[in-house]
């Protein structure tokens, strides 16, 4: 049985009390409002109004030419391993025609969404990385518009973000953060065209407004506030272990950091070297409360144990500290995304290393992967039927199957077929 070092203070749905209800105001005041609404939001919430929230071209080269070329050159990088990773991806979706009877051709194509609204988070720290994660996978795609959005940082442009979206390739750029940002973008207003796909991570309200407006638009994910699990055994390094978990709960109060341990040893050194690291970390103001509300520490008696506890919580990011990391591949089923062995971490998939760090929270690992550039793609079918004998035989079983369903008139269409090519009578 595995036995709780350390229990969460807070529920995760303590975490989002009163989002929802607050999502829901701004998605109707902006939709019967529009620009006007999305102003108001912006000056209320992120105290900002310039005259436009779209940067023009002068805008975007003015502050691109104002970042460091170091930070230039590791964007560059960074883009081109998520690119690579994504051209990858794309190689597993390629379209196909296969002939099932003589002349009976199916095929299946993947085509773009016309535009992609991609969100890069900003309120608490300038999340530069979000936005190599949705411009360049929208763009490895062949997204033809992508409309890519994020807050002003206490007030200043961040621009690193602004350089990361123009050189990722966004068609347009505006400086418009939260629900009203979202909302504008899958609504649209008088000066922001409405877009067919949300992609991007963000804080409880930003993932509530997208996960609302779904249905209206397209979502890839919901993508909430971080989480991280850690599964160690008692090769494990604990003072690895404790830098990682808080690698993540710097992301913000509401962020989960969880370590499902087979070593009781591990799991206490662990437990005491995050008390010892938390004061001494600059971004204390939000690792603190989320290790205090959100921190668990599970022993489990085998290292199997902990896995089927892992699977349980289906969390965003599950790393693997363990002698044989590679066996998580087998037994792990319900994560966003995993991080094998201590010579990688989660900061690595964050930051650099390629894979998308969009990826679910909040359980929905159970259902769905991290943002991909599939998510960006519309899988469709197409068919067609160049030989008359396999479209009769085709119209002669359409009509039996049709008429058990009490479908007359596709029943027809068979019959008719069946009557025009083959001389069957018409059993209307
Ligand atoms: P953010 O851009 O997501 O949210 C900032 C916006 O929230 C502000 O512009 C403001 O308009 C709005 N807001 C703040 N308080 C509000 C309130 N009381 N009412 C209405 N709106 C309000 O930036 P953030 O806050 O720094 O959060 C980023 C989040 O993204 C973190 O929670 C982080 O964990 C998460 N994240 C998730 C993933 C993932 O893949 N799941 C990846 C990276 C980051």
């Amino acid at each position: 049985m595995p036995v709780s070092l350390k229990s969460p203070r807070a529920s995760a749905a303590t975490a989002v009390a009163g989002v929802a209800e607050t999502v829901a105001a701004v998605i109707a005041d902006v939709e019967a409002r529009g620009d006007d609404a999305v102003r108001e939001y912006s000056e209320k919430f992120d105290r900002w109004s310039p005259p436009s929230f779209r940067l023009s071209a002068a805008d975007i080269e003015r502050i691109v030419a104002g970042v460091d070329r170091q930070v230039i050159d590791d964007i560059r990088t960074v883009q081109r391993n998520v690119g690579d990773f994504a051209r990858k991806q794309l190689e597993s979706l390629r379209d196909f025609e296969v002939e099932t009877l003589p002349g009976v051709y199916l095929g299946q194509r993947s085509i773009p969404v016309s535009a992609a609204g991609a969100y890069v988070p900003g309120g608490r720290y300038p999340l530069v990385a979000s936005a190599h994660m949705t411009v360049v996978t929208a763009k490895v795609a062949g997204v033809p518009r992508v409309a890519a959005c994020t807050p002003p940082i206490r007030g200043e442009i961040p621009a690193a973000t602004v350089a990361a979206m123009h050189l990722a390739g966004a068609d347009e750029i505006y400086l418009l953060g939260g629900v009203q940002a979202v909302a504008a973008l899958a609504v649209g207003t008088g000066s922001i065209a409405p877009v067919d796909l949300l992609a991007g991570p963000g804080n409880a309200y930003v993932a509530e407004a997208k996960r609302q407006l779904f249905g209206r638009v397209g979502i890839d994910l919901f993508a909430g506030p971080t989480e991280i699990l850690i599964v160690a055994d008692d090769t494990a390094d604990p003072f690895i272990v404790a830098v990682d978990l808080l690698s993540q709960a710097e992301h913000g109060p509401d962020s989960p950091a969880i370590l499902v341990c087979s070593s009781e040893e591990v799991a206490r050194k662990a437990l005491a070297h995050v008390e010892a690291l938390l004061p001494g970390m600059p971004t204390n103001d939000y690792a603190g409360p989320a290790w205090r509300d959100h921190g668990q520490v599970i022993v489990t008696e085998t290292t199997d144990e902990a896995f089927a506890v892992a699977n349980a919580f289906a969390a965003e990011h599950v790393q693997v500290l363990t002698a044989e990391p590679r066996r998580a591949l087998a037994l792990m089923h319900d994560f966003g995304a995993l991080f094998l062995g201590e010579e990688t971490c989660v900061s690595y998939g964050d930051k650099v290393i390629g894979t998308n760090h969009t990826l679910p929270t909040r359980g929905a690992a159970r259902y769905t992967g991290g943002l991909w550039v599939g998510k960006y793609l519309k899988t469709v079918t197409y068919q067609e039927i160049t030989n008359r004998d396999s479209s009769v035989e085709l119209g002669r079983l359409c009509g039996r199957a049709a008429r058990v369903e009490l479908f007359e008139g596709h029943a027809r269409s068979g019959d008719a077929r069946a009557a025009k090519y083959a001389g069957d009578p018409l059993p209307w």
